[in-house]
């Protein structure tokens, strides 16, 4: 498998998963200029667009790629029907295309319906999990988007996050203000300003990695919960998300 990762927007990722036989599937196209571009230069056949869900910025491309491959299967959930979806997926659905099989996991928060496809060790995630950081509750509730980051969190350390922007250098520097003291954090902030100052794309990124440097996945930290007012473990996991959350909102 080959990933292939497009830059379009002002921060935006388009992923391609190509397998072997030159297939791709296309996730979350922004755009469609730039993915056609791609599929030429390389000879790639586009076997199907998945969309994690209807925001504009990542379903905007869906129109153009259609003009020129009207046959492109469309995956997404409800939201996305008006989107264009033509396969309307739920919770442990299995997409199979080409040399693909994802499965579908549902992560409520950003959107009511937005959800991750999942091919071992690659996890397209959308706005759900950033490097760094999460997506801004635009729909969900913060317990809905707590457990969403928590499903993720159970897959394998080598996951892949292959997440739909480049936001990591702002999550470093909010991950820093939570945790001043944090080494591992202090360190990736510095590499990560390193690799923006040489245009560098910071993800994916892996769960691994997430665990030890996203303060979202670390609710449980006696540290982020002192610094953030709330006494050490005297409310749920999810209310120190909340608040984390909305201290990132105002950030
Ligand atoms: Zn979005």
């Amino acid at each position: 498998m080959n990933l292939i990762r497009i830059p379009v927007l002002s921060d935006n990722y388009i992923w391609l998963l190509c397998d072997e036989s030159k297939h791709c599937v296309i996730v979350d196209p922004a755009e469609s200029q730039p993915v056609l571009d791609i599929l030429a230069a390389n000879q790639i056949t586009p076997a199907a667009i998945l969309l994690t869900h209807h925001h504009h910025d990542h379903v905007g491309g869906v129109a153009g790629l259609l003009n020129q491959h009207p046959d492109l299967p469309i995956y997404g959930p409800e939201e996305t029907r008006t989107k264009g979806a033509t396969h309307i997926v739920h919770e442990n659905d299995i997409v199979n295309v080409e040399n693909f099989s994802f499965k579908v996991i549902e992560l409520p928060g950003h959107t009511l319906g937005h959800i991750a496809f999942y091919q071992a060790p690659y996890l397209f995630c959308g706005d759900t999990l950033f490097s760094g950081g999460c997506g801004r509750l635009f729909e969900g509730t913060a317990e809905q988007m707590f457990s969403s980051l928590e499903k993720i969190a159970s897959l394998p350390d080598d996951t892949l996050i292959c997440c739909a922007h480049e936001y990591t250098a702002a999550n470093m520097t909010f991950a820093k203000s939570i945790l001043p003291n944090n080494q591992t954090i202090h360190d990736y902030y510095q590499k990560i300003i390193e690799m923006r100052e040489n245009q560098q794309a910071t993800v994916p990124t892996t769960l691994q990695k997430e665990k030890k440097i996203n303060v979202f996945l670390n609710c449980h930290d006696i540290d982020l919960q002192k610094n953030i007012g709330i006494k050490p473990n005297s409310i749920p996991l999810s209310s120190v998300f909340q608040q984390l959350r909305a201290y990132k909102d105002q950030f």
